[in-house]
């Protein structure tokens, strides 16, 4: 048997992301957007950019952290944000005028003959909006089993028995169309279709697999 299932929504927690934002974070951030210029904004928190996020799905949990150099031919290449100990000098800095924000490869003070950097522009992303993205995805194509609330009674009904629990207080009266069970309540007289699992289907063998089969005696 196959329990009947739905689409998911969002209260059905199939995929659980974390920001990796502390509480004391996000109450200053509520402080700070109305009294803040863009400008201030961004200069306090544009070092979170490369704060990672994580999700979790099917028992595994995923790290999130795209801001880095995306150039293979850069020595920063996939390399996570650095202080490098001199001044503020730091591996990246995150600039651009309009919203789309990128983050630049900075020379690397500590090495000054070694591999330079190419001072790439690699575009910036919220690590949290890609997360919060994928756990849309997931559960826009994810079903849930369908566990329908039944009301077995009128109001004031006596009998405060389920047809589950208590299957004698209730007479069956056959099915419906969707073949699901039709069952009345003895006392209140109210009707209520129950679905019924769905009948699992066998598997279908072709002919492809059958020959694997033979191929594998
Ligand atoms: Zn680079
Ligand atoms: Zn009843």
């Amino acid at each position: 048997m196959v329990k009947i299932k739905r689409l998911a929504n969002l209260t059905d927690s199939i995929c659980f992301v974390e920001p990796n934002i502390p509480s004391s974070e996000l109450t200053q951030r509520n402080v700070d957007y109305p009294i803040l210029s863009d400008k201030k904004m961004k200069t306090k928190y544009v070092k979170f950019a490369y704060r990672p996020t994580h999700f979790t799905w099917k028992g595994k949990t995923h790290e999130i952290q795209v801001n880095f150099c995306s150039n293979p031919f850069c020595k920063n290449h996939m390399k996570p944000q650095k202080k490098y100990g001199i001044g503020k000098s730091q591996r990246y800095s995150i600039s651009g005028a309009t919203k789309e924000r990128n983050v630049i490869c900075s020379t690397d003070p500590t090495d000054p003959n070694g591999i330079p950097t190419l001072k790439c522009n690699s575009k910036a992303y919220s690590n949290w909006s890609l997360a919060t993205e994928i756990e849309r995805l997931i559960r826009v194509n994810a079903v849930v089993p369908l566990d329908p609330a039944y009301e077995f009674h009128k109001d004031g009904c006596i009998n405060h028995e389920t047809y589950f629990t208590e299957p004698k207080t209730f007479y069956k009266r056959g099915k419906a169309s969707s073949n699901a069970q039709i069952v009345q309540c003895k006392a209140c007289k109210k009707y209520t279709n129950i679905l019924r699992p769905k009948l699992k289907r066998p598997p279908i063998i072709r002919r492809g697999t059958i020959f694997c089969l033979f191929m594998q005696i």
